[in-house]
C-alpha cells in the first residue's frame, strides 16, 4: 500500500471533511456527493479518512469482513459455522473500493459459477466490488457518468445493506453496507433525483481562490511527496486526536438527545424548502446528532442543525422556475428565515 496523505494535513475544504467525518460516525446518514473542480483532492480526502479510522475487527475466515461483535449482520457462511469453535478474528484497514466507469455488473455484484455449481453442487461465488466495500467506502469518480443499470443496482444495495445475486435459479446474498462517496462535475450530465436523494450529503469543493491557501496547499503536497514518512510523522498527533474524537463520537452517539423543538425545526425547514419525501428530514436529524456527538455535546442544538443543513439539503431541492438562485443560497436563506426571525 502506498503512502497516504494525512487527513489532518488537508488545507481547508471544511465542509467536505466534516461530511466525511459525520458519515463515518453514523453510517446511516448516507453517502457523500462531492461536486467540484478536478484536482481539488476529493479522492485524497476519502483515502485519508479511511486510513485514519480505527482498523476494523473482522472474522478471519470471512470473505465479506463480518464484524464478530454484531452477529445480526453476519453473512450466511458465518451464520452456518458451528458455534462451538472459537472465532478467529483479525484487524483490517477500513476499505476504500473504487468503482470504475464502464465496470461490468459481474465485477460489481460478484459472479456465480454455474458450471461448478451444477457439477459439484456447491455454490461457487467469486465476490465482487460490493463484497470488498462491506463496512467501508465505495468511491465512484464522476458518478454522473455511470451507466443507469449500475446506478439502480447500487441504489438497491445501498438501501438494503445486502447484495443479492441471482442467476438461473441460483441465488446468494451477502452483507454490503458501505458509505457511497461519489464525485460529480455539475457541468457533465444531470444526476437523477433518486440517486441524489440516496446521498446523505452533497458538498462543493473549489480550487482555493486566495493566495495564502494556495501556497499552503502546494507547500504541504510538495513536502509530502519529497518525504512522505517525515510528513506523515509530523501530522500523526493531529490524526490520532481526530481518530479519538471519531471513536468517542461513535460510542456516545446513541445517548445524544434530540428534543422535539429541534425535530420541529428540521421538519419546518424541509417544508419551507419544499424537499420531496422525508429523507431530507431524517438525514438532517441524524447529521445534527452525529455533529453534536463529534463536538461532545449531550444535546442537539439549533447550531448543529444550522451547520449541517446546507450539505444535508441542497441536493434535495426541486427546481423553482421563479427562483434561479443556486441551491446553497436557497438553503441559507431558508435557514436564516427560520432561525433569525
Ligand atoms: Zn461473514
Amino acid at each position: 500500500m502506498g503512502m497516504i496523505f494525512p487527513f489532518s494535513a488537508i488545507v481547508g475544504q471544511d465542509e467536505m471533511k466534516l461530511a466525511l467525518v459525520l458519515a463515518a460516525i453514523d453510517q446511516t446518514v448516507g453517502g457523500v456527493l462531492v461536486f467540484g473542480d478536478r484536482g481539488t483532492g476529493k479522492s485524497t480526502a476519502i483515502r485519508a479518512l479511511a486510513a485514519l479510522l480505527p482498523k476494523m475487527q473482522v472474522i478471519a475466515e470471512c470473505r465479506y469482513g463480518c464484524d464478530p461483535a454484531v452477529p445480526a449482520t453476519h453473512c450466511e457462511e458465518c451464520r452456518s459455522r458451528p458455534n462451538s469453535a472459537p472465532v478467529k478474528t483479525k484487524l483490517m484497514p477500513v476499505p476504500v473500493v473504487d468503482l470504475p466507469l464502464g465496470v461490468t455488473e459481474d465485477r460489481v455484484v460478484g459472479a456465480l459459477d454455474l458450471e461448478r455449481a451444477l457439477s459439484s453442487g456447491v455454490k461457487a461465488f467469486e465476490p465482487g466490488l460490493l463484497a470488498r466495500a462491506n463496512r467501508g467506502f465505495l468511491y465512484i469518480d464522476e458518478v454522473n457518468l455511470l451507466e443507469d443499470h449500475i446506478v439502480d443496482l447500487l441504489l438497491d444495495v445501498a438501501a438494503s445493506g445486502e447484495n443479492l445475486v441471482e442467476r438461473e435459479g441460483l441465488s446468494l446474498r451477502h452483507p454490503a453496507r458501505f458509505v457511497l462517496v461519489g464525485t460529480g462535475n455539475p457541468e457533465e450530465g444531470e444526476l437523477r433525483p433518486q440517486l441524489l436523494d440516496r446521498f446523505g450529503f452533497s458538498v462543493e469543493v473549489k480550487t482555493p481562490a486566495d493566495l495564502q491557501t494556495r501556497v499552503e496547499v502546494v507547500r504541504r503536497r510538495d513536502s509530502f511527496e519529497q518525504n512522505p514518512e517525515d510528513f506523515i510523522a509530523k501530522w500523526e498527533k493531529d490524526d490520532d486526536k481526530l481518530r479519538q474524537r471519531i471513536t468517542s463520537a461513535r460510542s456516545r452517539l446513541a445517548t445524544v438527545e434530540i428534543g422535539d423543538p429541534i425535530r420541529e425545526q428540521a421538519a419546518q425547514l424541509c417544508m419551507n424548502l419544499g424537499t420531496d419525501g422525508l429523507r431530507g428530514e431524517l438525514t438532517l436529524i441524524r447529521a445534527a446528532r452525529a455533529l453534536a456527538s463529534f463536538e461532545d455535546c449531550a444535546v442537539v442544538t439549533d447550531a448543529h442543525l444550522r451547520q449541517v443543513a446546507p450539505s444535508a439539503l441542497r441536493h434535495r431541492l426541486r427546481r423553482n422556475p421563479l427562483d434561479d438562485s443556486g441551491s446553497s443560497v436557497r438553503v441559507e436563506r431558508a435557514i436564516s428565515e427560520l432561525f433569525d426571525a
